[in-house]
């Protein structure tokens, strides 16, 4: 078997790695992905944080898969036996309700619990105890990770993967895919922006951010849109403990990075959110506007925040239902998405890439059932909400 990966960052990487792993010489891999060094990828410009609090039991069960591998990243992707390093930082998120959002939280928890994640829910004053910096006292609840939670270099992850599935078998092309060749309902072969193709009995679309472009290119509609998010580098002069990843109740979040702080804000539902705005210009009147505000309510040592630098990069939304896309496209069989993760697709890459190995080479899910994910509720608007996103 021939499979061609369209994009090389966390979620190709990990394709074409499990691909190698479980099928061995028995398929052929070929990623293409125009810039090695992912420099606008998102899986290069993320928070790079893994949590066990989902609404959906899927997401939590991915995201152990994803700790599992990046707490033994020696293990699953060591080369000639040299280690890797992904900055491992153990640190739970911490997510904060006020009135309105309890009932969601205990709902959430309750879902998390019976798949034994470890997370806590506390009332405002034990969390009050917990958290002496926080200001607790318009809020209703909250849940905390107590381990099994926390971030790394997504960037690291996602080249590591790369590493193993080249030193496993897999080709890298440093190309572009400019078009398809498309036979009826099948992809015969891809066109690559050096002039050359490359024919494959399935064709992966994991392009991230651009997959709907990669889409349009295929003749095929993929439903994901480039996001920009901007995430601010905060320094605090008050001294404060480092903090978990607190995600305030109106879509501002935080956590320590190194010395300092990162944080960021995701507009809501009636807020305007362009897509592929440029990502060399990160919004920075987002500090002034929705960040500092919110962080200074609620951590009143933030009052005075400084900003050290900021970045932005995309998100990759699924708007029907902020879920991911992962399976084959209804009308285009052997186009395989893995898109649309909106906001949480780094820690679950190695599950992402796992799953769709294992359906490409025995034509089903064996490890985890990722079918929640098929492409077919587009179609039929049967959203299948994730209910806890950031
Ligand atoms: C600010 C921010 C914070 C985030 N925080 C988290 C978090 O805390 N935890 C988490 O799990 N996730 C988080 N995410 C989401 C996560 O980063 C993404 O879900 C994940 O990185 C997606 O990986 P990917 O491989 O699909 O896409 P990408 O990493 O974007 O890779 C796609 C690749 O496709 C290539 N490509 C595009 N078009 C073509 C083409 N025509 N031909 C060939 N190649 C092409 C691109 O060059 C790119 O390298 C965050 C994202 C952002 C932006």
């Amino acid at each position: 078997m021939r499979v061609a990966i369209v994009g090389g960052g966390a979620i190709g990487s990990a394709t074409a790695f499990f691909l190698r792993r479980l099928g061995g010489g028995a398929v052929e891999v070929q990623v293409v992905e125009p810039d090695p060094g992912l420099t606008w990828a998102s899986s290069a410009r993320s928070a790079s944080s893994i949590r066990q609090q989902f609404s959906n039991a899927i997401n939590v069960r991915m995201s152990q898969f994803g700790l599992e591998l990046i707490t033994h990243a020696d293990e699953w992707l060591g080369v000639d036996g040299g280690p890797v390093e992904l900055g491992y930082v153990a640190s739970g998120y911490l997510f904060l309700a006020t009135a309105a959002g309890a009932e969601v939280l205990r709902a959430n928890h309750a879902g998390q619990a019976a798949l034994d994640a470890p997370v806590a829910l506390l009332a405002p004053d034990e969390l009050a105890r917990r958290t002496p910096w926080l200001r607790t006292d318009d809020l209703a609840l909250a849940s905390l990770g107590l381990h099994g939670e926390g971030w790394f270099d997504g960037q690291a992850l996602a080249q590591a993967l790369a590493r193993k599935a080249r030193a496993l078998g897999a080709t890298w092309r440093r190309s572009r895919v400019t078009g398809f060749v498309r036979r009826g309902a099948r992809l015969i072969s891809a066109q690559l922006d050096d002039g050359t193709r490359i024919e494959a009995d399935a064709f992966v679309n994991a392009a991230g951010p651009w997959a709907g472009a990669v889409g349009a290119l295929a003749g095929a509609a993929v439903p994901v849109h480039a996001r920009r998010r901007t995430v601010f580098m905060l320094d605090c002069p008050t001294p404060l403990p480092r903090t978990p990843l607190v995600v305030d109740p109106g879509g501002v979040w935080f956590r320590s990075e190194g010395q300092g702080f990162i944080g960021g804000w995701s507009p809501g539902a009636g807020d305007a959110d362009p897509d592929d705005l440029p990502l060399d210009q990160p919004d920075l009147a987002q500090f002034e506007g929705h960040l500092w505000p919110a962080l200074a309510h609620r951590v009143p040592a933030f009052e005075a925040l400084r900003v050290r630098s900021a970045w932005a990069g995309y998100y990759e939304v699924h708007p029907l239902d902020h879920n991911a896309l992962i399976g084959p496209h209804p009308e285009l069989p052997n186009f395989i998405l893995a898109n649309g993760f909106s906001g949480h697709g780094l820690q679950h890459a190695p599950a992402v890439g796992r799953g769709v190995a294992e359906w490409l080479l025995n034509g089903r899910y064996e490890s985890l059932d990722l079918s929640p994910f098929a492409c077919e509720r587009v179609a039929s608007g049967r959203a299948f909400v994730e209910q806890a996103i950031i």
